[in-house]
């Protein structure tokens, strides 16, 4: 049996009729920069996340770093984040000059542990940058709670978590920003790249405006340096057409890993498989991806296996970032962030995207179970 990680072209076939007529709309005003298609989506966002504002932009990466322009951080300044994430959290964070200061995670759930974060707060530190991890929020409450304590800015990088719930709130919601990517294996996927901010402030909303478009307000008139951080019509005539359909598809993906956790509880090596622990303040997890633990030493062989045996996995993330080659000059050595280095060691992500059937979650268990048992 075949099981991609991710197929979208069954999803591409239930929305086809709608998208072509999207597209169509946008090539025959030929509007293709921001314009209404793009304010429409951001309105929709907005509702959608429970936010007073949002922006479209070029994606989640510059969605990261527009936050931080809109903040002014830069050289000088500390932002705190998770060593456990793809590298655009903390690429953001190098890229407008200012410093990562990593804190490791919470085993299980792989988000920020806040109770480590006070400890490495410091004079110079401007923000702090949860990501919500495989679509599960990361622990707000104490988050915003230490923020405002010190003073400092949350930009929720909520890539992977677009409709995920911190206790009823939704993701993007609760910090000073809220990031999304639109790239096309996120929940939400546009045709290329893409991505939006969410903010309730009506003075940030502003300055993201200003800072997506050069920093220009009014036109050729620049107070700011900004960048070219758009989103186009065409993405977003399309993400228009796909918001309407996300609810059934983060319900199907919780549906498939409801299927993942059964199946896997009456397989013999149940015992040796850790999966993803669902936090009690998670009241909607969205799945993005099914990260399973495998017991130390296994993880590449049961991998291997897997994608011999036809079955897509991958490893989010192999390298956690403080031990990544081009952050080096920061200093760090293995042993620094244990629970991340063990997640990078031991992670592998599972088929989990909506349109995946119980008959190959059921292969990609027994194929597991077989591989553990040989090794
Ligand atoms: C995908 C992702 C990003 C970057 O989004 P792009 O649209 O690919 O630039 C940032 N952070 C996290 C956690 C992501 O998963």
């Amino acid at each position: 049996m075949k099981v991609p990680l991710l197929d979208l072209k069954g999803q591409y076939a239930e929305i086809r009729e709608e998208v072509m007529s999207a597209v169509e709309e946008v090539c025959a005003s030929q509007y293709f920069i921001l314009g209404p298609k793009v304010e429409q989506l951001e309105s929709e966002m907005a509702t959608y996340c429970g936010a007073g504002y949002s922006v479209g932009v070029s994606s989640g990466s510059d969605a990261l770093i527009i936050a931080l322009m809109a903040e002014c951080v830069g050289p000088g300044d500390e932002v705190i984040t998770t060593p456990f994430s793809f590298f655009a959290t903390c690429g953001a964070i190098v890229r407008v000059g200012a410093k990562p200061v990593f804190v490791d995670i919470q085993p299980g759930t792989f988000n920020i542990d806040p109770e480590l974060i006070e400890k490495k707060i410091t004079p110079k530190t401007k923000a702090i940058i949860p990501v919500h991890l495989y679509g599960q929020c990361a622990e707000m409450g104490r988050i915003m709670e230490i923020a405002e304590k010190h003073n400092l800015i949350v930009i929720e990088d909520a890539a992977q978590a677009i409709g995920a719930e911190y206790e009823g709130q939704r993701a993007g919601s609760i910090g000073h920003y809220g990031c999304f990517s639109f790239f096309p294996s996120k929940n939400l996927g546009a045709f290329g790249d893409g991505g939006a901010v969410t903010t309730n402030d009506e003075e940030k909303y502003k300055l993201l405006k200003i800072f997506r478009n050069h920093g220009s307000e009014p036109k050729y008139y620049h107070k700011f340096i900004g960048g070219n951080f758009r989103l186009d019509a065409l993405q977003a005539a399309i993400l228009s057409v796909k918001l309407k359909k996300l609810d059934s598809w983060s319900a199907a993906r919780q549906r498939n890993a409801a299927e993942y956790r059964s199946i896997f509880s009456s397989s013999p090596v149940a015992k040796q498989v850790q999966l993803p622990i669902k936090a009690e303040h998670s009241t909607r997890h969205v799945y993005n991806q099914f990260c399973i633990l495998l017991p130390k030493g296994t993880r590449d062989t049961v991998k291997q296996g897997l994608l011999d045996a036809g079955v897509g996995v991958d490893v989010y993330y192999p390298v956690p970032l403080h031990m990544q080659e081009c952050f080096s000059s920061l200093g760090h050595k293995k042993g620094d962030m244990p629970v991340s280095e063990d997640a990078a060691a031991r992670i592998m992500a599972l088929p989990i995207f909506p349109e995946s059937t119980r008959e190959q979650r059921e292969y990609v268990v027994s194929t597991i179970t077989d591989i553990l048992q040989k090794i």
